[in-house]
């Protein structure tokens, strides 16, 4: 073990596994370690860094607020905050009615959804549906919501009350009654291994919730800001919810998230109802409207939904016995594989200097910056091809018997 490595061993909490490398600098899509080695970044600490690292459009934007105003309590408002909520408003189309809770990650913005929820459905209304395989998060509230087992168990008991159901539009019929309070989905099941909901999804779950007077909340914690080739995963199908959730990618890297309400729904939090010391702060939404302004200026909605067809043309491309098919949308792309070796593909990819990520065993993730053009492109496929070849050659005779079946 290298010094870093005990360091870690010794003093990081126990929550994950062994880092795969100490980091030290990134510049645009680029990262390096310790050791001086290079790393072409396709995941951007998942699907956050949206500029890439160390943007000067970031910079300057943290530079200049810190030295301004980083911090004040929410008894005051701030010229950045004000300018963040009427953007996301803009951004979401959340119409005059809309309303923005400032939160500091992802899981938190779910946390402020969740309890709209229950303001919404009372004692009458003790419901929530949530979809299998869905992700939102790792607090109480949001870990509820998370589906996987073995994930919530350790931690029992979940705050009550929410259900998981099939990912199809007849399990959302059956299930949907007078008694359910919301419906959370993501567009696009990025911890499941980047999964999309079958066409018309979004259309019917808004159609049946408004049915049911349930609302309907999208968490695009992980596909909004761009990241999907339009400004939020609903976009694609033209539907207006009741709630979504941001994080992730609308800091570029600063840790700030959001919950934005729509019409009816923008009128449950009352004073007191809920709170939050850091969020909403000057530096960090400052930092945002730098982020998403320079999404905006420089065309980075279509830049996303440009590469991304690009991106998966290369991986289909590639050929790789390995591959059995590309998923997801825009930047946020899911390889699935043959067989179960998503970790050693990532493995291989970082020794050859690729940074990927295996979001389960049969996928690959990659959702690297917003801002990526041909010369990324072209040593994406380089080295993605070398390290499924690198996989290829180090399978056992029965995982590759398995691979050509
Ligand atoms: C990452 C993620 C979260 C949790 O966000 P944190 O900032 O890690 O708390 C919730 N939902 C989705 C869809 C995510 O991708």
């Amino acid at each position: 073990m290298t010094v870093w490595q005990e360091d870690a061993a010794r003093d990081l909490v126990l929550n994950a596994g062994e880092r795969f490398a100490l980091l030290t600098r990134g510049e645009g899509s680029y990262l390096w370690d310790d050791q001086g080695k290079r790393y072409l970044d396709f995941l951007a600490g998942i699907a956050v860094t949206s500029l890439g690292h160390a943007h000067p459009v970031f910079v300057d934007a943290i530079s200049k607020q810190a030295a301004t105003l980083a911090h004040v309590s929410n008894y005051f408002a701030t010229p950045p905050q004000l300018e963040l909520a009427a953007r996301l408003k803009r951004l979401a189309g959340a119409g005059i009615d809309g309303r923005v809770y400032f939160s500091n990650s992802g899981a938190e913005a779910n946390e402020a959804a969740f309890k709209l929820a229950r303001l919404h459905g009372g004692a009458e209304r003790p419901r929530i549906i949530a979809l299998e395989n869905a992700f939102h998060g790792r607090t109480m509230g949001s870990l509820a919501m998370t589906a996987k087992a073995a994930m919530r168990a350790p931690f029992e008991p979940m705050p009550g009350g929410v259900e998981h159901i099939p990912a199809t539009i007849e399990a959302l019929e059956a299930a949907l009654d007078d008694r359910v309070a919301a419906v959370f989905v993501e567009p696009i099941q990025g911890e499941a291994g980047v999964v999309e909901l079958p066409e018309g999804y979004l259309a019917a779950a808004r159609s049946l919730t408004l049915k049911h007077g349930a609302l309907l909340i999208i968490d695009e914690i992980q596909t909004g800001a761009g990241r999907t080739g339009a400004w939020f995963g609903f976009n694609h199908e033209g539907i207006t919810p009741d709630a979504i959730t941001l994080a992730k990618g609308i800091g570029g890297g600063f840790p700030i998230g959001a919950l934005v309400t729509f019409g009816a729904a923008s009128s449950l939090f009352t004073p007191g109802s809920h709170g939050s010391t850091f969020g909403g702060n000057p530096l960090g939404t400052a930092v945002a409207n730098a982020v998403l302004g320079e999404i905006e200026s420089a065309r980075l909605v279509e830049n996303a939904a440009a590469r991304g067809v690009q991106l998966r043309t290369v991986i289909e491309g590639i050929g790789s016995p390995l591959v059995s098919g590309v998923r997801g949308r825009g930047l946020l792309i899911g390889v699935a594989l043959t067989a179960p070796v998503a970790g050693k593909v990532v493995a291989a990819a970082q020794e050859r200097g690729l940074i990927v990520n295996a979001a389960n065993p049969e996928s690959v993730r990659i959702a690297p910056a917003l801002t990526i053009g041909d010369a990324e492109i072209e040593e994406f496929q380089t080295l993605f091809a070398t390290a499924l070849a690198d996989v290829r050659v180090g399978m056992t005779a029965s995982e590759t018997g398995k691979v050509d079946a």
